[in-house]
């Protein structure tokens, strides 16, 4: 895929048919309201889906990106299981500098959801003016979110992104593909919703497990 002019950065963020049956399979249910994939592994599939900033049913919905990949979604739950979060809101105390970089993130990802509500054709979204996700601007409360935003903003506007993306390289790197067996390709993709939103969007449900690969092997595989 020839990523390097606007035009082929616009034709890849469209989900295709593929795409979404790609992303309801690697998430276990149908996505619903997926306006773009703002990240891609090396061999095209999704790692990122962005949810449009207001749901079909009229819904706000701050939390644009959801990482979908199964194998970086268990790598930054391990992270997560850790308490490398805590070590994050301790850095975030103790360090001015990254501080004004995380808050710096956080108008980025705000400027980024107007974006995508624009060419979605949704527009501003008042409702959620001021208001991203993942604890964003001074708290770390999901990894999940702060590595989807790292992965679609590319690297230097998420830190804490960025830093988790690093620490997950023993499982993930963004040069090598990871998809083979990380998740069921066999089969009719899921067509009914069971699960609505997942912990990205659900604060209360936020520490659940991660989730048990079908086939074990593949991420390791690769160390
Ligand atoms: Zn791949």
């Amino acid at each position: 895929m020839e990523l390097n002019t606007a035009a082929a950065r616009d034709a890849s963020r469209q989900p295709s048919a593929r795409d979404l049956e790609v992303l309801s399979r690697q998430l276990g249910r149908p996505v619903r309201d997926v306006v773009e994939i703002p990240a891609r592994c090396v061999c095209g599939n999704p790692l990122v889906a962005a949810t449009a900033p207001r749901l079909a049913n009229g819904t706000p919905f701050p939390t644009t990106y959801y990482l979908t990949h199964p194998v970086i979604t268990s790598a930054v739950s391990r992270l997560e299981a850790a308490g490398v979060m805590t070590e994050m809101n301790e850095q975030l105390a103790g360090n001015i500098e990254l501080a004004n970089a995380y808050r710096s993130a956080h108008e980025a990802y705000l400027a980024a959801r107007a974006a995508i509500g624009e060419r979605s054709g949704i527009g501003a979204v008042p409702e959620i003016d001021g208001i991203s996700a993942g604890g964003m601007p001074t708290r770390v409360k999901c990894l999940h979110v702060l590595v989807g935003h790292s992965l679609a903003a590319g690297p230097g506007v998420n830190p804490l992104g960025d830093q988790a993306i690093s620490a997950i390289s023993e499982w993930w790197t963004t040069d090598r593909c990871y998809c083979e067996g990380a998740w069921d390709t066999t089969g009719e993709a899921p067509a009914r919703d069971l699960s609505r939103h997942g912990p990205q969007g659900l604060p209360d449900i936020v520490g659940r497990p991660a989730p048990v690969r079908k086939t074990s092997g593949t991420a390791e595989a690769g160390k």
